[in-house]
C-alpha cells in the first residue's frame, strides 16, 4: 500500500493563506487505512480551518482518489462539483491522486500529506517499507523477502560484510535482510539457490516517469 503523513495543520493553513473556500478530499484506500487523509481525517482538518476562518465548501472521497473515472463521471462529477464551489482544493489522497486532481481542474490544488512508500501493515498499528517500485523484482530468487527495499544498501547479491551477529551496519537496530532471507531461503528448501549470483538489476526499469499500458 501507497503510505502517507498527514502535515502539520499549521502547514496546512499556511499553503491556504490567500485563499477562502476550501474543498476537501480525502481517499478511503490508502491515506485512510494509514489513519492520516480518509475522510475522518478530512473532517478533522475540515474543522481546523473552519476555526481559522476558511469556508468549507465540501469534504468528499471518491474512494479511490488516484481512479479518474471515481473522480469525475456523469453521474457523480466531485470535481467539478469542487472547482465551481471552491477557490482551492486540498487533497489528502497519495502524490498520485493529488496530481490526478490537478491536472483535471482549473483552480489551486495543494496537498495536506506527504506521500511515503510502499509499505506493509503491522497489527493495524505502523507499515514498514517493502517495496520500492524497482521494476525489475527479484524476490522470486531471494525467498520473497525484498533486498532492494529492505537492505539500506540496496544489496541484490548480500550479505555487505559488514553485518554483525545478524545485524545491520548501517541500522543496528534492524536485522539484516540477507540473514532472514538465507533463514527463509533454508526453511522452504532453496538454500543451495543462495549461492546462484542474482544477475545485475536492469535499472533503466526504474527511470521515472514509468507507465503501466493495460492489454486490450
Ligand atoms: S525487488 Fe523491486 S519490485 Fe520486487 S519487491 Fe523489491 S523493490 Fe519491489
Ligand atoms: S548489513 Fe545487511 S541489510 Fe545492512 S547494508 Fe549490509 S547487506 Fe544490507
Amino acid at each position: 500500500m501507497v503510505t502517507v503523513k498527514l502535515k502539520s495543520l499549521d502547514e496546512i493553513v499556511e499553503s491556504l493563506r490567500r485563499f477562502n473556500r476550501v474543498f476537501i478530499f480525502g481517499c478511503q484506500l490508502g491515506s485512510a487505512r494509514c489513519k492520516n487523509g480518509g475522510l475522518r481525517e478530512a473532517y478533522r482538518v475540515a474543522g481546523y480551518l473552519e476555526l481559522k476562518g476558511f469556508k468549507i465548501t465540501g469534504v468528499k472521497s471518491p474512494g479511490g482518489t488516484c481512479i479518474l473515472d471515481r473522480l469525475s463521471s456523469p453521474e457523480r462529477n466531485l470535481l467539478k462539483e469542487a472547482e465551481e464551489s471552491s477557490d482551492v482544493i486540498l487533497s489528502l489522497a497519495c502524490g498520485a491522486g493529488t496530481q490526478l486532481i490537478a491536472e483535471n481542474v482549473s483552480i489551486p490544488v495543494k496537498t495536506g500529506v506527504t506521500t511515503l512508500f510502499i509499505g506493509a501493515e503491522r497489527d493495524g498499528r505502523y507499515f514498514e517499507e517493502y517495496c520500492i517500485a524497482c521494476g525489475d523484482c527479484v524476490i522470486s530468487s531471494t525467498g520473497g523477502i525484498c533486498p532492494v527495499a529492505r537492505c539500506p544498501k540496496s544489496l541484490v547479491n548480500g550479505p555487505c560484510g559488514g553485518a554483525i551477529a545478524g545485524k545491520c551496519e548501517v541500522d543496528p537496530n534492524l536485522s539484516c535482510i540477507w540473514f532472514r532471507i538465507a533463514q527463509r531461503m533454508e526453511q522452504i528448501g532453496e538454500l543451495p539457490d543462495l549461492r546462484k549470483p542474482v544477475p545485475p538489476k536492469d535499472y533503466s526499469l526504474s527511470v521515472y516517469p514509468r507507465k503501466l499500458v493495460l492489454e486490450e
